[in-house]
């Protein structure tokens, strides 16, 4: 939809000056820099840390945009996704007056960021097999409907949602289509960052947590318009990203070679994971994945969650969530992790 991100942004905001810092407003490399109380002699570290890092994060958003097939003006990284998702908040939603659509079962963090920023809830629950209502999420929408979450593939329940009803919200919400693609390297289904330039009020959200295996360095990246990555990068901590993240995460992303073969690897042990699971008779179903981890329907989930966790062997107990019924969530490990899984599954579930 021709969204105005101007009229979406929060009055406020719409006048602020950002904070200007010492590498806004010089940004050459070359130079005796005493501009930003900085110490000239170095660090208390082995390698150096003491200049501020680059608050925009130039290079590392030209190799991204590399990989991606992106612009790097459509580039936001933040500190995990969570960062992407709590500077929303605070661009587009009035506390105490606006509202955002989340889809259940979902990603937590969405409804707790909009709890900590006071923001209604509107939930359109997903349908028992986990695909999207569009019409139920259109009629949900008022004139105070700022955010529309929705994650594909889906956590906790791991399937991709049906494009054409990604599409079909694309054209018809009235306000910022957030997309979550934080496992989007585990499906078979394209990215929406395919359809980026069509549409100004589309964030895509993906992330270094998983395929990558960064989860400790914290880059979370989101991929909009230009002119909605700016209200990001207006409101966000000047300095989000540490130095140490920006130069360890520009060496990783030359090991885009790396990242296929865990890729593949993970398929293969998610087929085997699958497989092995199925055939165990106190096993009421394992839903099919586009994600690294699946959800498994047991009799008695959380006797077998706890008896799990006395063999040492940890899983999310998902069984009082939405659908989710009799569900434990499994992230795919290694092979001998799966194995050391399956019999403790034989152990817990014979006695
Ligand atoms: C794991 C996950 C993320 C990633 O979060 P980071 O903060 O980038 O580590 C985002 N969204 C969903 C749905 C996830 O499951």
């Amino acid at each position: 939809m021709r969204i105005d991100i101007a009229s979406l942004l929060r009055p406020h905001l719409r006048q602020l000056q950002p904070y200007t810092s010492a590498r806004d407003e010089y940004s050459g490399s070359e130079g005796v820099f005493l501009d930003a109380n900085e110490n000239p002699f170095g660090s208390s570290t082995s390698q150096d840390f003491n200049r501020y890092p680059d608050p925009y994060q130039t290079a590392l958003k030209q190799e991204i945009a590399k990989i991606k097939g992106a612009n790097p003006a459509q580039i936001f990284l933040g500190n995990g996704s969570d960062e992407a998702i709590d500077l929303l908040f605070r661009a587009f939603c009035n506390p105490g007056q606006d509202n955002v659509i989340l889809l259940p079962p979902t990603y937590g963090m969405y409804g707790v960021s909009a709890a900590i920023n006071g923001v209604e809830v509107r939930n359109v629950p997903l349908t028992p097999d986990f695909q999207l209502q569009p019409e139920k999420i259109l009629s949900a929408v008022n004139a105070h409907s700022k955010i529309l979450f929705l994650c594909s593939p889906n956590n906790p329940s791991g399937n991709a949602v049906k494009r054409e009803d990604i599409l079909f919200l694309l054209e018809n919400f009235p306000g910022i289509v957030v997309v979550d693609e934080a496992y989007i390297d585990f499906s078979e289904g394209a990215s929406l960052l395919t359809v980026l330039d069509q549409h100004p009020n589309l964030l895509v959200m993906q992330t270094l947590s998983k395929a990558w295996g960064l989860a400790s360095l914290r880059l979370g990246m989101a991929f909009a318009s230009p002119e909605l990555i700016r209200v990001l990068n207006q409101i966000k901590p000047p300095y989000n990203i540490s130095g140490l993240t920006q130069e360890t995460v520009l060496s990783a992303l030359q090991n885009k070679g790396k990242v296929d073969e865990f890729i593949q690897l993970i398929l293969e042990e998610r087929k085997f994971l699958q497989k092995e699971l199925e055939r165990l008779p106190y096993i009421l179903r394992v839903h099919n994945s586009d994600a690294n981890f699946l959800l498994v329907q047991f009799e008695h989930p959380n006797q077998v969650y706890e008896d799990l966790v006395k063999e040492k062997i940890i899983v999310r107990n998902r069984s009082s969530v939405l659908h989710c019924a009799g569900c434990l969530r499994i992230t795919v490990g290694t092979r001998e992790e799966s194995i050391a899984l399956l019999q403790a599954l034989e152990k817990v579930c014979q006695s």
